[in-house]
This record gives C-alpha cells, sequence and structure tokens, in this order.
C-alpha cells in the first residue's frame, strides 16, 4: 500500500486499509488486532452480528464496516453494529436506513456504491443514475455520505481496470463539487487483486480479505 500510494506522490496515511473478514474465523480476527488492525470488513449482517458478539468484550474498539449487499429488512441491526455502511446501492435502502438511525438517535456513515462497468451481475448505482438520486439522498438528515465505493470487474491484469478507478474518482469530484459536500470525500476502492493501481487512481480505502487471511473456502 505505501509503495503504491509513494508511486502516485501521495501519502501512506491517506490510505486506509480495511481488513475483510467474511468466513474468516473470530481467532485471526483477534491475531490481527493484535497486530494493529483496528478496520474490519464483513459482508453479510447475521455473520458480522455473531462474530463481533464473539469479540467485543475483549475489543470493544473495532471498527467494523459493512461492505455486501444490505436487503432493506436488516437496516435496524445493520446501523447499531457499523461505523460505516459502504454498500448503500438504491434510495429506497438510503431511506430505510435513514429511518433506523433516526429511531434509533444516530446518524449512520455510509458510502455509495456505485457499479461502474454496469455489470449485470453487480448491485450499485449506474452513475447516471447517481447523478439523479444524490439529491434525494442528501435530504435524509441521519445519514452521512461520506464517499463512493466500487467493486471492479474481475480480470487478469488489474491495468485493464484502472479506467473504473479513476471514473470513480472523477464522479466523486464532480458530484462533491456540484453538491457543494466537502464531507462526500471517501474513496473505498482495490481488493487483494488490484489494490496498488485503486490506491495510484486515488482510493482512500483498500477492501482486502486475502491477500491477509489466505484463500476463502469455496461456496
Ligand atoms: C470479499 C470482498 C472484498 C475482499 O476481496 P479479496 O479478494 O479477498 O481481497 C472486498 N470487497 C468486497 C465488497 C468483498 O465482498
Amino acid at each position: 500500500m505505501a509503495e503504491a500510494a509513494e508511486r502516485a506522490k501521495r501519502l501512506p496515511d491517506e490510505v486506509s486499509l480495511v481488513a475483510v473478514t467474511k468466513t474468516v474465523p473470530a481467532a485471526a480476527i483477534r491475531e490481527a488486532a493484535r497486530a494493529g488492525q483496528g478496520t474490519f470488513g464483513e459482508n453479510r449482517v447475521q455473520e458480522a452480528e455473531v462474530k463481533i458478539g464473539e469479540i467485543r468484550s475483549e475489543l470493544p474498539d473495532l471498527r467494523w464496516h459493512l461492505i455486501g449487499h444490505l436487503q432493506t429488512n436488516k437496516a435496524r441491526p445493520a446501523v447499531q453494529l457499523f461505523s460505516l455502511i459502504e454498500s448503500v446501492d438504491s434510495v429506497r435502502l438510503a431511506r430505510r436506513l435513514d429511518a433506523s438511525a433516526a429511531a434509533a438517535g444516530l446518524r449512520v456513515a455510509v458510502l455509495l456504491e456505485v457499479n461502474v462497468a454496469a455489470e449485470g451481475s453487480k448491485s450499485g448505482f449506474l452513475r447516471e443514475d447517481l447523478r439523479g438520486a444524490l439529491a434525494d439522498i442528501f435530504r435524509l438528515t441521519h445519514l452521512e455520505v461520506r464517499g463512493l465505493m466500487t467493486i471492479a470487474p474481475l480480470v487478469d491484469d488489474a491495468e485493464e481496470v484502472r479506467w473504473v478507478f479513476r471514473a470513480l474518482r472523477e464522479l466523486r469530484d464532480e458530484l462533491r463539487e456540484r453538491y457543494g459536500a466537502p464531507g462526500m470525500r471517501e474513496l473505498s476502492m482495490g481488493m487483494s487483486n488490484d489494490f496498488p493501481v485503486a490506491i495510484e487512481e486515488g482510493a482512500t480505502m483498500v477492501r482486502v480479505g486475502r491477500a491477509l487471511f489466505g484463500e476463502r473456502p469455496r461456496g
């Protein structure tokens, strides 16, 4: 991560690491926490609930991000569990999160997920749809929109998806300017196979699983 930041003339501490622990047992999370890792990403509410419950009493200061698709009926537990919900992919979900946060007397920090490459298999706003939806989302007073997130297509050579990361950065810059939203600064992009390119293109968070914890079981 530091080498990629240097290549782009950025400071290494401009980029934070979200350690992705889906399918990873609590013991490995404890070990990562002891090594100094403070932020973890899970893609399912139920799995996260169990793990967080298991280690919260001994490690109360860990921060948890939700990085997978969230069903609206799980909005209520999600606002309690996660310090950042990275995967807000519809206005409907944004409204539900806003309502759940209001009911709990909280503000919930979110990223808006963008399907930059318009892949049919992925959730996330299409770029042109997000431009229209953002006015509605900014009206939700219990949501704090911190930035954008994307999952690039899976390719053999990460250079093939450099354009995706660049496009997400340009979209953030455009929307931030248009809506006068200086708080919309985060770019969560880059995973085990492509995080150096994402950092070169401006990532402020990378979400890395396999490169830290090894291959996940299939299924
Ligand atoms: C699993 C996952 C990651 C991490 O992927 P790796 O290839 O293990 O680094 C990042 N982001 C999301 C949304 C994921 O589901």
